[in-house]
């Protein structure tokens, strides 16, 4: 089969390799799409400890069973579209007794542990299929919003934590795919108003462009000042901070209203994380602060749900699509930082 193949940084070949079979427990999915996820390309620019070269990377995979092994599921039968979740527990430690197996303290993963979805075909490990991470899909949706499904349940997870309410004003840090879905969320929860704030006037745009919110863009001014005149003088009863700039955590405590919840959806460097924080300004005005990492299969259930759902433009988030062959360009497109969703077609 084909496939790209990470040998390290910068360093991708798109190669013949061996087709994967289904053992006992395990699948094989001909993927149809894999969407490129930005730790993809953490991993194509930077490398990461748990992606041993050569392997394949990709994790936002849409795909049709293959072939099935003995003791799998009836439901996950030959021809069936399905996604895939990403994380595997342990089965053992105590998050997983609880299935929150985003929180395993061992966790493997799909696309990085394991071999992903840029390829033709991917095998899903007995231990992911028998956690109930193949998820069928409707069989009339299209495969491409499909593969929007896992960075979307990773927002619901942060969204869960966040809680907005109808009327509620909603601020997010970040016009990346990330930022616009949770833009698309907090509108369709019915947020009175939706700023999300960016450096880029280009990535802004696409936010205006599907009808997500209002945007101010803070390049070379003061942030907090530029956000709170653009929405009128009024702070926020939820932020999200949807970038890896570790001000805007700051500023987004200075932008809320009593009783507001804040979620630090994106983790920042890990060379220099710790943020003063007012602690007094939390006591007194009720404030809530939360993170989250991943998403559990719930959350892709839901997000599969929102996906089918035509009230918000999803398609119009894949701005560039190429063919596996074209793997490293696909690279180069996200690491200039353009379009929102790319999407690679597998077929
Ligand atoms: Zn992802
Ligand atoms: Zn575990």
């Amino acid at each position: 089969m084909k496939a790209a193949v990470y040998y390290g940084p910068r360093d991708v070949r798109v190669e013949t390799v061996p087709r994967p079979s289904a053992g006992p427990g395990e699948v094989v999915l001909r993927v149809r799409r894999c969407s490129v996820c930005g730790t993809d390309k953490r991993i194509f620019t930077h490398g990461q400890k748990n992606v041993v070269p050569p392997t394949i990377t990709g994790h936002e995979i849409a795909g049709t069973v293959d072939e099935a092994g003995s003791g799998v599921d009836a439901q996950i039968a030959a021809g069936r579209n399905v996604i895939v979740a990403t994380v595997v527990g342990c089965g053992k430690c105590i998050y997983c007794q609880r299935k929150q197996y985003n929180l395993c303290d061992s966790f493997t993963a799909l696309g990085y542990d394991y071999a992903g979805g840029f390829a033709e075909y991917v095998k899903i490990p007995a231990a992911a299929v028998a956690q109930g991470n193949i998820i069928p899909i409707p069989p009339a949706m299209a495969l491409e919003r499909a593969a929007l499904v896992e960075p979307l349940s990773c927002c619901l997870n942060g969204q869960e934590y966040l809680n907005a309410q109808p009327g509620d004003r909603a601020l997010v840090f970040g016009a990346g795919p990330i930022g616009l879905m949770h833009a698309a969320i907090l509108k369709a929860r019915g947020c009175s108003l939706v700023m999300v704030t960016d450096v880029s006037d280009e990535r802004l745009a696409y936010v205006r462009e599907f009808g997500l919110g209002r945007t101010v863009n803070t390049a070379g001014g003061n942030a907090v000042e530029m956000i709170l005149k653009a929405a009128g003088g009024e702070k926020f009863d939820v932020a999200l901070t949807a970038n890896s700039v570790k001000s805007t955590q700051a500023d987004a405590l200075k932008l809320v209203r009593k009783k507001a919840r804040v979620c630090f959806f994106a983790g920042i460097p890990k060379d220099d994380p710790v943020l003063p924080i007012d602690t007094n300004f939390i006591h007194y005005n009720e404030i809530s602060v939360f993170g989250c990492f991943a998403s559990n299969l719930q959350h892709y259930h839901q997000a599969l749900e929102m996906i089918g759902r035509d009230d918000i433009p999803w398609d119009r988030f894949v701005t560039h699509r190429f063919k596996l062959d074209d793997m490293v360009k696909a690279f180069a497109v996200i690491e200039a930082g353009q379009g929102i969703k790319t999407v690679i077609d597998c077929e």
